[in-house]
């Protein structure tokens, strides 16, 4: 059996083994600096000591291994991912990155350069609601505004951390203020398309930015069987009409992604008009100006629909977070890895956010996707193959081996 094989094996038992490490037996559910987050912790920095590897915690809750470098003082290259999980997750979502990381050297040994390997604490933002709280710490992100924010028992965030004895003073990664070679995470897609094309593995070309909305639209409420339709200002129906424009919009450009996911209307009675209506819009691009056009020409349209409609619209832009692009020249030796393993050079944007996203303010960041079957994700029943799992631990290694001659 050569050594990736054996690796892939390993790496396959693992995921088993995390994905039992629970708060809530019979499900997974591992949120920030719970008993079994922790316990995960404790178990991969295990993995990560046989490797050979000095393990440290930073004051935030994410763990790091560090293998040396052989060829003297060059700047770390950053793999990893996160521990934590959604309530009721799968076995693959972060733990997979980590994970397979770990395989990657296990293969490779040491390399030219140190490689830190990260176990983030918290990137779903399940407990504080708050997300990417472990990489958001390793970049100096995380100010004192978010150390109050309290989670549902009322617990502070420094609170929580000042428990685990994680107070001022206590190890900071500081990524912020290090010269690093770059954070290069694998994770599963998390959606169908690598299982429509059917291939295993990709790379990522950028995280999508995103704007998410809150669009009000007032009519007249009045009564269902004495108000003639042609004088009605039903709200409903406006929102109806403007829900089909923003689909109609997404499916114009194959790169965007446009969801009405949360819709109340008023009175909300049967013999009632719908006299006021509030919707959210999620729009997400991986081109930040792409997304900007879009949605300007999307609020057009809203807006001649109201006028149309006698209504009055009014909306909130309550969240705009830029597109993360991954790095060009990193991307194009994963996608040399990747060739060499499917055969394609498959590039896809990202949908999701990931821990890429805060790691990107500090250092040039690369992604690679492993298939998940049905495209399932923040499910139990969510599943990559032990092929695609080794696909991306093959495309791992071959990256290392790769940028390691140069
Ligand atoms: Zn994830």
């Amino acid at each position: 059996m050569d050594a990736i094989t054996q690796a892939a094996g390993q790496l396959a038992e693992r995921i088993e083994a995390l994905g039992q490490v629970t708060d809530t037996p019979g499900a997974l559910t591992r949120t920030f600096l719970s008993p079994a987050n922790l316990a995960a912790a404790a178990m991969v920095s295990r993995w990560m000591e046989e490797l050979g590897m000095t393990v440290e915690h930073d004051a935030g809750g994410t763990i790091r291994g560090i293998l040396a470098g052989t060829a003297g003082d060059l700047p770390p290259l950053l793999l990893g991912s996160h521990l934590d999980t959604v309530i009721d997750a799968g076995k693959y979502d972060g733990a997979l990155g980590v994970l397979t990381a770990l395989a990657a050297l296990q293969v490779t040994g040491p390399l030219p350069f140190p490689v830190h390997v990260l176990g983030f604490s918290d990137e779903e933002g399940v407990r504080f609601h708050a997300t990417y709280l472990g990489s958001r710490a390793c970049v100096g992100q995380l100010g004192t505004e978010a150390m109050e924010i309290r989670d549902f028992a009322g617990v502070s965030l420094a609170e929580a951390l000042g428990k685990e004895g994680w107070n001022e003073g206590a190890t900071r990664f500081s990524y912020e203020d290090s010269a690093c070679l770059a954070y290069v995470e694998l994770h599963i897609e998390q959606g169908r398309v690598l299982e429509e094309l059917g291939e295993a593995v990709c790379g990522v070309s950028a995280i999508c930015g995103q704007s998410r909305l809150a669009v009000g639209l007032i009519g007249q409420a009045d009564h269902a069987g004495t108000t003639p339709m042609e004088i009605r200002r039903d709200a409903l129906a406006g929102a109806a009409a403007c829900i089909l424009a923003a689909e109609r919009c997404g499916r114009s450009d194959p790169l965007l992604v446009a969801t009405v996911g949360k819709l109340d209307l008023r009175p909300g009675a049967s013999n009632a008009i719908p006299g006021e209506v509030k919707f959210t819009l999620d729009f997400r691009h991986p081109d930040d100006a792409c997304r900007e056009r879009l949605l300007g020409e999307l609020l057009a349209e809203f807006e001649a629909i109201a006028a149309d409609r006698g209504l009055k619209l009014a909306w909130d832009l309550v969240q705009a977070n830029p597109a993360v692009p991954c790095d060009p020249g990193l991307t194009e030796r994963l996608l040399d890895a990747i060739e060499l393993v499917t055969g394609g050079r498959r590039l896809l944007p990202s949908g999701a956010g990931h821990d890429a996203v805060m790691m990107a303010t500090a250092m040039p960041v690369a992604m690679v996707f492993v298939r998940c079957r049905d495209g399932l994700s923040h499910h139990p029943d969510e599943y990559a193959s032990p092929d695609d799992m080794a696909a991306g631990l093959r495309v791992l290694v071959g990256f290392l081996q790769d940028i390691s001659k140069s």
